[in-house]
């Protein structure tokens, strides 16, 4: 619902409620009005009225009163009627106008009395009223007859006769008069309506004006009269009534404000009302209703709208207006105006609209509290049910509150943990710490240890909130057990920092621990040895056996390191074949060297995976601290170093030496002097032979750098190549050899011997987009045959980068090269992929070709290599043949070409050509058009090369 739905809403209900107040409260003042239950009420205020607006007698008027003075001094009561004529007697002499006589003549009394009386009203001469009056009298019968008494019938014929009776209200009060009687058939005027005349009443029937002071009336005693002790100047041209006003004569009437007044009194009052256009009337009903309405009609809407303050001002405003109102009226007007209904009605829609706001108030005061109570049932709900558990703290550190979970949490119920101290529930110690943990974990969660009740204690994490109850502060924690968090993170962090095939640790954890044995080296004053291992033939294995059996040898490799190692030791793996072992707390560097002989012995034994017994070669490089590095890193560099080292010495172990390490101080002189060397022509090439092996004729050479260092003296190749190709002089010296071995072949050509000549080339070179131009000028330069050249790239060169390798690689074929595959085995590729290389040779790397003898599983491996690269069209050589043994199985297995120590060492090019010659160098045929050396023809599947001989 919008809000302006709201409004509306609102303001339909506030009209509602505005005409039901206004027709309750008529409802109500017009039934309890009709039903003359206002009756009293109103006339009561017309009563004070009465006090209020009091007004004199118009002294027309003279009581003649037959008062306890007169009783007392006249003879006893009846009195003889001789008095009464006497007494017209004297007022007819004084002037008066009118007598009338109020005393009851209707029965006989003595005879002369009774003419006596008539002469006397003879001679009144008809200015004399006599009494008329209806009763009730009880019947011999039972029955209540109805009695008209008149005077006797001899009185009547002198005199009028005017009525008497006076009629009490419901209240027993005598307010209203008629100014006609009924009368038998007819009707009869009243005494007071009689004396009036000429003067008539504005209504028959009228309320006579209380406000007629009757103590101002013109009073004189029936006795003074009688005995003409009275001023006859206050009769003469007056009326005068004779009555009874003493008390024990009977004749009191009840009327308002004066409670009792005698007959006589009484009608000089409706006397009075008529003379002076006092003759009451009370308004219409129906008046009265319909200025109700209008009035309540008016009033509604301020009472509905107003505060119940300035309602109930209006209130008092209306009921004041009103008496206002009606006072006035009363006072300028005969009418008098009810003024209850008014007010009831007012006052009543007050009321109601007062209840119906109480009520409103009610309901919503209900409302909020239903709500309050249901929100306060949701959120207790909420926390009851949450999932981490919530304990209120109180200042004093006691558990005020605990929800499910957090009894779930300790292991019991909720409300066993409340009143528990909350220190007993956390595993930090005293009260102290209690608080400070409290104070922290303000709005930023906090780990520690929870301690259950049952025993055990759990990995937690809490946060907690101050809270102002009623001046105390509390603590509201919120608790979870972490545990589950905290084994899924150790998980995490064992899986980061260990290996998933071995379960060792990895490189990170690795570092991490050399770092600490460092520290704890450098504080104890002892050695850290860290030892890298690399399985020599991994690779050649895993594919050929598959990575099942890799994977199982990896693993039985991992435990097998772990056999001869301290506890102290560890092991891991740093991905593929490579593990490192860091041994702390070492005496000195021998027992460095211990440890790596007795792994190294440990591991020189078959592995066996399955049905298989492998047997894979490792080259352990060994780095100590302090003295191969004193940082983790340099620690790791130099033991990669020595790995290599060992790799390249074909030794198990190795030390790390500083001056087989490119990057020491000794190489760093190397690289920079390596540039005057390729200018100072300080290098030489040195060649070495390649047999045919089913023949042992030779058929071609490899070119191999040589260099003779002023101060060094010997340097070997792998060690300046590599610092060739970080410092750039690759590039000039990769050039200088190309020149050198066209040129020698183009010399050999001359000599007359057909020969094949492979040089060696760096990855870097295949960076150089203009090497194929560099080639295919040396060839015009020197006329030399361009298949006699033969370029050997090692796999892993081709692997690092095998789009560039293929580009390079094409381009150099295009210029009629041969292209041979170095140290095949060593890398990762597959034979598959360099099918799609126009590859013509492969060189089986000599790690593979030496252990031959030995192992029976590298001749497998040479085998199907050697099986394959046919299958593929290539010449397969073999290197590192240093036994007649080597070339014994190479021949058995097929394999093309060999080259080894055993078939000769690298030589200079003199050396070489005396070689030649002793071996049966493979002469020139000037004229025919033969396939050169090297070149591979296929018969039958089978490989068959061609030598051309002299
Ligand atoms: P490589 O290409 O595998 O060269 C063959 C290496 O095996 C040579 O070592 C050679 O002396 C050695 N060798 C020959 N027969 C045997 C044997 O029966 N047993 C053993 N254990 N070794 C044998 P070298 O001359 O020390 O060359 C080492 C490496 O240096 C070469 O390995 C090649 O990668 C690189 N190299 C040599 N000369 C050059 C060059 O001119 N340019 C480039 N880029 N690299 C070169
Ligand atoms: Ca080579
Ligand atoms: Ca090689």
């Amino acid at each position: 619902m919008s809000v302006g739905d709201g409004g509306r809403d609102r303001a339909k209900w506030n009209q509602q409620r505005r005409w039901l107040t206004v027709l309750a409260a008529l409802a109500v003042s017009l039934a309890l009005y009709a039903s003359g239950a206002l009756s009293g009420l109103e006339r009561s205020l017309t009563d004070a009225r009465f006090r209020l607006l009091t007004r004199p007698p118009s002294g027309t008027v003279v009581i003649v009163e037959i008062d306890p003075k007169s009783l007392r001094s006249l003879d006893s009561w009846p009195w003889s009627r001789n008095r009464h004529a006497q007494l017209i007697d004297r007022l007819m002499a004084a002037g008066a106008s009118l007598v009338a006589i109020d005393i009851d003549l209707s029965s006989r009394s003595s005879e002369d009395a009774d003419a006596v009386l008539a002469d006397a009203l003879a001679r009144a001469r008809g200015r004399v009223v006599l009494p008329a009056f209806r009763q009730a009298q009880l019947g011999e019968d039972g029955r209540v007859d109805i009695v008209h008494t008149v005077p006797l019938p001899r009185f009547r014929r002198l005199v009028r006769i005017a009525s008497v009776n006076a009629s009490p209200s419901v209240d027993g009060l005598v307010r209203v008069h008629a100014a006609f009687h009924p009368w038998q058939t007819d009707e009869i005027t009243s005494m007071p309506a009689l004396l009036a005349e000429p003067a008539r009443p504005l209504f028959t029937e009228f309320e006579i004006d209380y406000g007629i002071r009757p103590e101002l009336l013109v009073r004189l005693s029936y006795v003074d009269v009688l005995r003409g002790e009275f001023d006859a100047g206050l009769i003469a041209g007056r009326k005068v009534i004779v009555g009874g006003t003493a008390v024990e004569l009977g004749d009191q009437l009840s009327t308002p404000v004066h409670y009792a007044l005698p007959g006589p009194i009484v009608q000089a009052l409706a006397y009075e009302s008529i003379l002076q256009e006092r003759t009451l009337k009370r308004a219409a009903p129906w008046l009265v209703s319909v200025i109700s309405i209008i009035v309540c009609l008016l009033a509604s809407g301020p009472l509905t709208r107003w505060s119940w303050r300035r309602g109930a001002i209006l209130l008092c405003g209306i009921a004041v207006a009103t008496g206002a109102t009606s006072l006035a009226l009363h006072a300028w007007t005969p009418m008098l105006f009810d003024v209850t209904p008014v007010i009831v009605a007012i006052v009543l829609q007050f009321v109601f609209a007062l209840g119906l706001r109480i009520d409103r108030l009610d309901m919503a005061l209900l409302l909020r509290t239903l709500r309050l109570r249901r929100s306060n049932a949701f959120m207790r709900n909420v926390v009851e049910h949450s999932s981490e558990g919530i304990i209120t703290v109180t200042n004093n550190f006691v558990v005020g509150y605990a929800n499910r979970a957090a009894g779930q949490i300790f292991g019991i119920d909720p409300s066993s943990l409340v009143g528990r101290r909350f220190e007993t529930l956390l595993d930090v110690g005293n009260t102290k710490n209690v608080e400070a943990l409290l104070a922290n974990s303000v709005g930023h969660p906090r780990p520690a240890d929870g301690r259950r009740p049952g025993g055990g204690t759990f990995p937690a994490e809490l946060t907690s909130n101050e809270m102002d109850v009623g001046g105390e502060l509390q603590y509201v924690v919120l608790l979870r057990d972490v545990s589950e968090r905290r084994a899924q993170e150790e998980l995490l962090e064992y899986l980061a920092l260990h290996d998933t095939l071995t379960g060792l640790p990895n490189r990170a954890l690795l570092m991490d621990r050399v770092e600490q044995a460092i520290a704890r080296a450098e504080r104890d004053g002892n050695r850290v040895a860290l030892l890298l291992l690399d399985l020599d033939r991994f690779k050649q294995i895993n594919d050929t056996l598959g990575h099942a059996v890799g994977d199982e040898l990896l693993a039985e490799f991992g435990q097998a390191l772990a056999g001869p190692l301290r506890r102290i030791d560890t092991v891991a793996r740093l991905g593929g074949d490579e593990f490192a072992v860091l041994a702390p707390s070492l005496n000195g560097p021998e027992h460095a060297r211990q440890i790596a002989e007795r792994v190294a012995a440990a591991l020189h034994r078959p592995f066996e995976i399955g049905e298989l017994s492998l047997d894979v070669g490792v080259s352990i490089g060994v780095a100590i601290y302090p003295d191969h590095g004193t940082e983790s890193s340099e620690l790791m560099r130099s033991a990669d170093v020595a790995m290599y080292m060992a790799k390249r010495e074909r030794s198990t172990v190795a030390l790390y030496d500083v001056e087989k390490d490119t990057n020491s101080v000794r190489n760093l002189s190397l690289g920079s002097d390596l540039r005057t060397a390729v200018r100072e022509r300080e290098l030489t090439i040195f060649y070495q032979p390649q047999v045919e092996v089913a023949t042992g004729r030779p058929v071609a050479a490899e070119a191999l750098i040589r260099w003779d260092h002023p101060r060094y003296g010997y340097v070997p190749p792998e060690e300046f190549i590599q610092l060739a190709e970080q410092t750039g002089v690759i590039r000039p010296l990769t050039r200088w050899i190309l020149g050198e071995a066209v040129r020698q072949l183009a010399e050999w050509q001359h000599a007359g011997f057909d020969i094949g000549l492979s040089v060696n080339l760096s990855p870097r070179n295949l960076h150089e987009d203009d090497l194929s131009r560099v080639v295919s000028e040396l060839f015009e330069m020197y006329s030399v045959r361009s298949d006699r050249l033969t370029i050997e790239i090692t796999e892993n060169a081709i692997m690092t980068d095998p789009a560039r390798a293929l580009d390079a690689i094409r381009d150099l074929k295009e210029c009629g090269v041969r292209l041979a595959i170095d140290d095949f085995g060593t890398g990762y590729s597959s034979l598959a992929y360099l099918k799609s290389l126009p590859v013509d040779e492969l060189k089986i790397d000599k790690s593979f070709v030496i252990p031959m003898i030995e192992s029976g599983s590298d001749t497998v491996i040479v085998r199907s290599t050697v099986d394959l690269a046919h299958a593929l069209g290539l010449t397969v050589v073999a290197e590192g043949v240093e036994d007649e043994a080597h070339l014994t199985i190479l021949h058995r297995i097929g394999c093309d070409l060999a080259q080894g120590f055993h078939i000769a060492e690298p030589c200079d090019p003199e050396t070489f050509a005396r070689w030649m010659d002793e071996n049966g160098r493979p002469e020139l045929d000037p004229t025919a058009e033969q396939p050169a050396a090297g070149e591979a023809a296929h018969a039958d599947g089978k490989e068959v090369r061609v030598l051309k001989r002299a």
